[in-house]
């Protein structure tokens, strides 16, 4: 079998047959979705790996001893329950990599109609990096360009990671469907308020972003979501990395 490295980690992957893939010296990132197919998936398989997680992924933390190594936030509106800043430090004091929306940094323009929801950051840390909402963020629509947040947070993960360095997504956690709001994600109090689009909006954006990765990332895109729905990516099982 022949050894793949993934960061400092040596991992190998085979096929769901057993047979080995072949492939040398491949930096890999785990990226997390927050699909309701995290409750059948054993999370701390990834431990020691690098993976990036987003917005409410500790929601499924009293599941798991697993934590990831990246965060991104650039998402947060009026529908969201809980308090910004307190989801955000959790991952900004555990030292893990963030890539946050620069309205957390010392609040949202006076002029941004966020201001009231944002109105102060949490300022500086060596660990964070702060990146404006881009063109395309209110507009539902999103690019490949650094750093895209728009249509979904999956496309600010693949860019990010691609920026970084890795050569090869591996997804976690990304259903790719919605339907109710109490049932699509890790948890069931994830949103506790919606609009009567949820379902639409967020089925036809999420549909657009990932044939936008498709087209434009410029590393593999692999699958590992249990019982996902995705059809653009190879399927593969986070056993199957060892
Ligand atoms: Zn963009």
């Amino acid at each position: 079998m022949e050894t793949v490295v993934y960061g400092s980690q040596l991992v190998y992957r085979t096929r769901r047959d057993g047979v080995p893939v072949n492939r040398m010296n491949i930096r890999s990132i785990f990226i997390i979705g927050n699909g309701a197919s995290l409750k059948k998936t054993n999370l701390d398989l990834l431990i020691g790996r690098d993976s990036m997680a987003v917005n409410k992924i500790h929601k499924i933390y009293d599941r798991t001893i697993w934590r990831p190594t990246h965060y991104v936030k650039v998402d947060y509106s009026a529908f969201d329950p809980d308090d910004w800043k307190a989801e955000v430090l959790v991952h900004v004091r555990d030292g893990e990599h963030c890539l946050l929306w620069d309205a957390f940094r010392a609040g949202a323009d006076e002029h941004d109609g966020n201001h009231e929801l944002i109105p102060d950051g949490i300022g500086d840390f060596e660990n964070v990096r702060y990146i404006p909402r881009c063109e395309h963020h209110y507009l539902r629509q999103a690019a490949w360009h650094p750093i895209c947040t728009g249509l979904n947070s999956i496309i600010t993960m693949a860019i990010w990671a691609v920026e970084l360095g890795y050569e090869e997504i591996v997804l976690v956690g990304c259903d790719g469907r919605f339907s109710n709001p109490k049932e699509d994600h890790l948890a069931d109090d994830y949103y506790l308020t919606w609009d009567e689009t949820y379902a639409e909006r967020n089925n036809t954006n999420i549909g657009m972003a990932h044939e936008i990765i498709k087209e434009f990332c410029p590393v593999p895109v692999l699958d590992a979501t249990v019982d996902g729905h995705l059809t653009q990516y190879e399927k593969v099982r986070l056993e199957d990395f060892r």
